[in-house]
């Protein structure tokens, strides 16, 4: 059966309530300033063994941790704080259907963007199917934002909180405007960065490659996880600085993140890319293997959530 979305349940200050009564403050720094860090966590149902999986959800959770350090805020979360708020509130939901919870810690109360606190936390989970039933469909026809991506230098890309995707908004905005589905940042060196909600892997002559962690992306999960099994598969992977020219004449290209897993992009700015996807379906593949744990290798990646 699925889920009744309108009336889910939502963790909110150390309580779960239905979603109509999870409200903030207008005045919280989070709603004037976009003062908050967030996650967005996936959970697979795998059919056969009736059971849901969190993908890498101490990893996120470490995530959130950095990106609350960064920003200073005086939360009172602890890593297992984190962790059982989040396992209390998908539990409650009682899903047996894919599902994204977007996990957010931010600024409440009545004081301005130089705040430490209070701080407060809200998780909500809302089903959502894998981008497998879409994969063959979707192709992404890219072009290079005329926006730069923020820097470290400004507004690190590290930090993975709600302000920092007005950039990504103003990107993904153009790119519709102009007739794409989604655009490429270059970063402040004119390299290749990574998209508005997702990193970016070409492969050329058969060499996987994405870049820098240092060339102004987010430190993505998915980005780690396709590194790890095309390394461990024997597929030759690369961290470095990619050029625009490299993604016009790539063999394939795709985004990648915990919402999009892993999407082809069949041009940019209109050069076509016609490599035939070969890494990038086998990546895929692999990866929902994983996620859904169906795959003995990687179950460390993954937590139960058992009712
Ligand atoms: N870059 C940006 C800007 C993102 O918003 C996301 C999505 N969180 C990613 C990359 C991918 O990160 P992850 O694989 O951890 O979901």
């Amino acid at each position: 059966m699925k889920t009744d979305v309108e009336n889910r349940l939502i963790w909110l200050d150390g309580k779960i309530v239905n979603i109509k009564d999870a409200t903030v403050n207008v005045l919280a720094p989070t709603a004037q300033f976009g003062l908050n860090v967030f996650e967005g966590i996936r959970c697979y149902w795998n059919e056969e063994k009736e059971q849901l999986f969190a993908f890498r959800l101490d990893d996120h959770h470490k995530r959130l941790q950095r990106s609350i350090k960064l920003l200073q805020l005086d939360s009172p979360y602890s890593l297992s704080d984190l962790k059982n708020a989040f396992i209390d509130v998908v539990k409650a939901n009682d899903y047996r259907e894919d599902i994204a919870v977007r996990q957010t810690v931010f600024a409440d109360g009545f004081g301005s963007w130089g705040s430490e606190g209070p701080v407060n936390m809200f998780v909500s989970p809302i089903p959502k199917a894998k981008s497998s039933a879409e994969y063959n469909k979707k192709s992404l026809r890219c072009c290079i934002s005329s926006w730069r991506r923020i820097s470290d230098s400004v507004l690190s890309p590290r930090i993975k909180c709600g302000a920092n995707y007005i950039n990504s908004r103003m990107a993904q905005r153009e790119a519709l405007r102009n007739g794409y589905d989604t655009t490429i940042f270059l970063n402040d060196a004119g390299k290749v960065a990574e998209g508005p909600g997702s990193c970016l892997f070409i492969v050329k002559n058969g060499i996987l490659i994405t870049p820098l962690l240092t060339d102004s992306v987010l430190e993505s999960i998915t980005r780690d996880t396709i590194i790890r099994i095309a390394r461990d598969m024997g597929i030759e992977t690369l961290e470095r600085s990619i050029d625009r020219t490299e993604l016009y004449t790539a063999d394939e290209a795709f985004l990648c993140g915990s919402a999009m897993e892993i999407t082809p992009v069949c041009s940019v700015d209109k050069y076509e890319i016609t490599g035939g996807n070969r890494i990038t379906n086998w990546i895929h593949n692999k990866y929902l293997n994983i996620v859904t744990g169906n795959d003995r290798m990687y179950l460390e990646w993954l937590t139960m959530i058992s009712n």
